[in-house]
């Protein structure tokens, strides 16, 4: 069953596959029902981040579950907008009192720049953000550091100075979006990749090519997205509100054959 696989990353941590995405579920009771509801049916992997402003409900749903905390896996990330030593430390101990825990299982930079300076050049706040990232890691309070939305011409500066080379990078990955220049340099760095928005952000299920394989495979549109990134070894993170979905969505025991993969890379 899917959702009881993990990767190992390469300081040995296992990482479950498939995980909870939380982007845009507003604090509160929506956060709070899709985490347990996810939790309920298997999940034990949720991706949150301080910039979505519902890590207090994502905690408050991990405590309540009576899930052991060692059997959940807590992605989250420093916010894009704060680059630096001292402000890294800062968002990181906020994000732990918000989720209520005594460590991360994998902290992230959320992006290379600001979201309303995409494309700008931090370089040198990005490493020294990556300085405290490492601190956090080598104390335990954080399971494994990453990066996220990273290009290789970001990646490169950081692995000039590091003592650890990000274990994880998130990036945006989907049917039509296989990010391969991405994909290619981090795979021989053994940094996973981790695929942000399987559904393109809901936008690719209505894709006639992906609704004629669902009809094929006996699945959902959904179930097509989310066993493509998972045949495309990466981990996944598909967000949904709705219980139906939540459970849906993490149905993935079924195979793609090569052929159709190959179609679908067509997109
Ligand atoms: P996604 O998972 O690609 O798609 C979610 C959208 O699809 C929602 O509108 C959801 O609606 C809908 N949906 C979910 N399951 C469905 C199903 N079975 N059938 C039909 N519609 C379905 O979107 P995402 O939120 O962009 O990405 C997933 C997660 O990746 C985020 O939540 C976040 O944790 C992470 N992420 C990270 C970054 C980053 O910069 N690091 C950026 C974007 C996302 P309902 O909720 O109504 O079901």
């Amino acid at each position: 069953m899917v959702l009881q696989e993990t990767y190992t990353l390469t300081n040995g941590i296992k990482v479950p596959k498939l995980g909870l995405g939380t982007w845009q579920i507003p604090e509160g009771e929506q956060t709070y029902n899709a985490v347990m509801w996810a939790l309920q049916n298997g999940y034990r992997h949720i991706d949150t981040a301080l910039a979505y402003g519902n890590e207090a409900s994502v905690g408050r749903a991990i405590k309540d579950s009576g899930i052991p905390r060692e059997e959940i896996f807590v992605t989250t990330k420093l916010p894009a907008e704060h680059k630096g030593y001292k402000v890294a430390y800062e968002c990181f101990e906020k994000s732990l009192t918000l989720l209520g825990l005594d460590y991360i299982d994998l902290y992230l930079i959320h992006a290379p720049w600001p979201w309303d300076k995409i494309g700008s050049d931090w370089t040198e706040g990005n490493m020294e953000s990556w300085k405290a990232f490492e601190e956090i890691y080598d104390s335990g309070k954080a399971k494994a550091i990453g990066i996220s939305n990273f290009e290789p011409k970001h990646i490169q500066p950081l692995l000039n100075g590091c003592k650890h080379v990000p274990m994880v990078n998130q990036i945006s990955f989907h049917i039509g979006n296989r990010q391969e220049e991405i994909v290619d340099f981090c795979r021989p760095l053994n940094i996973k990749i981790m695929a942000y928005s399987p559904l393109a952000t809901g936008r690719i299920i209505d894709n006639k090519v992906i609704v004629a394989m669902a009809e094929k495979y006996s699945v959902t549109a959904a179930q097509i997205c989310i066993r493509y990134c998972l045949q495309k070894d990466t981990i996944v993170i598909p967000k949904s509100t709705k219980e139906e979905r939540i459970i849906s969505n993490a149905e993935v025991d079924f195979e793609i054959s090569k052929d159709d993969m190959n179609k679908l890379d067509q997109i």
